[in-house]
């Protein structure tokens, strides 16, 4: 009897032990009938060489990358396409006629979550952005590319937030804006804002009553409040804003797009959004329950 061999596919990063990712990616093969298994592994930055040349010679059917390895991993991998050519950081590794390709769906899960959960199309609005770091990063070069009429960078170090506008401009054309925290003039900018995102860790488990220092009670009724942030599921940053009554969208919708573009680059198929959205947030459900 012909037996075939099942797939692996796995995570990278350190640490790994709580992501949702494996519950993700293997409910996404058991939908598409793939056979391929999807494991974490937790990779200090010294063994990314190896555990890189181990995708290779396991002739794995893919890697996710998460932190701290999105920037380190480049020089490992033979190129890079789409998304991560612009920004330099690679969230999915891609195996293609033998050589290893880095893609980066981060940006992309953002905005497939902003249209279809958020109801919003980013061309023509006024985007904040809080925080300048990996995630941001991806959003800032989307944003850039869908025409957004103006994108504020919003980070507590300046070097990095000007780099950040540095590379935009220089890569895309984009002129973003750089604030910090405590500039008076972000309350103009929260008060014109079409959509606020928070892309610091702040408010992520356990510290949950953290949030970013931005005037929420000054924007106008139809801004769109995201947090990237999804454990908890709703953060004190929502909270605040959905009882001043603005519309809100949650992290989870981002994580399962990013995931489920990931699963298409590596089996060319798209598995579906609902029932994967329905297990991550049960999942996140009983975990919050658990820790009261
Ligand atoms: P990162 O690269 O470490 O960047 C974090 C950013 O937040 C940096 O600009 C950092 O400033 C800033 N920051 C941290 N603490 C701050 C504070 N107390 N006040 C002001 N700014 C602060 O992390 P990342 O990869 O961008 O991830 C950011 C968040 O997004 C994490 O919670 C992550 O879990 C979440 N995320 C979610 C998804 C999803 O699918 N929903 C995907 C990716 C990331 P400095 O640069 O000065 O340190």
């Amino acid at each position: 009897m012909k037996t075939v061999a099942r797939r692996l596919f796995g995570l990278f990063g350190d640490p790994v032990g709580h992501s949702l990712s494996p519950h993700l990616q293997n409910e996404a093969f058991r939908l598409l009938g793939i056979n391929g298994v999807y494991l974490s592994f937790a990779i200090k930055p010294a063994e990314l060489g190896a555990a890189v040349e181990a995708v290779r010679c396991l002739k794995m059917g893919g890697v996710n990358i998460t932190i701290p390895h999105k920037e380190r991993i480049v020089p490992y991998l033979d190129r890079l396409a789409g998304d991560a050519l612009l920004t330099g950081s690679v969230n999915t590794v891609v195996p293609e006629d033998g050589k290893l390709v880095g893609y980066s769906t981060d940006g992309e899960g953002f905005l497939l979550s902003l249209r279809h959960q958020g109801q919003m199309e980013p061309t023509g609005k006024k985007v904040v952005l809080l925080g300048v770091g990996g995630a941001a990063r991806a959003l800032a070069f989307r944003f850039a590319q869908e025409g957004v009429a103006a994108l504020y960078l919003v980070g507590r170090n300046p070097e990095k937030t000007a780099g950040l506008r540095a590379d935009l401009l220089d890569r895309t054309g984009f002129s973003a804006r750089g604030l910090s925290f405590s500039e008076p003039a972000l309350m103009k900018v929260a008060a014109e804002a079409d959509l606020v995102i928070n892309a610091t860790p702040l408010g992520m488990f356990p510290a949950v009553k953290e949030q970013p220092a931005f005037p929420l009670a000054v924007c106008h009724r139809d801004c769109l409040v995201a947090d990237l942030v999804y454990h908890p599921l709703e953060t004190a940053f929502l909270r605040e804003a959905r009882k001043l009554g603005l519309p809100t969208l949650e992290g989870l919708g981002m994580l399962v797009y990013q995931g489920i573009l990931a699963c298409r680059l590596w089996t060319g198929l798209t598995p579906p959004f609902a029932p994967l959205f329905q297990l991550l947030n049960g999942l996140l459900a009983k975990k919050e329950a658990f820790h009261g």
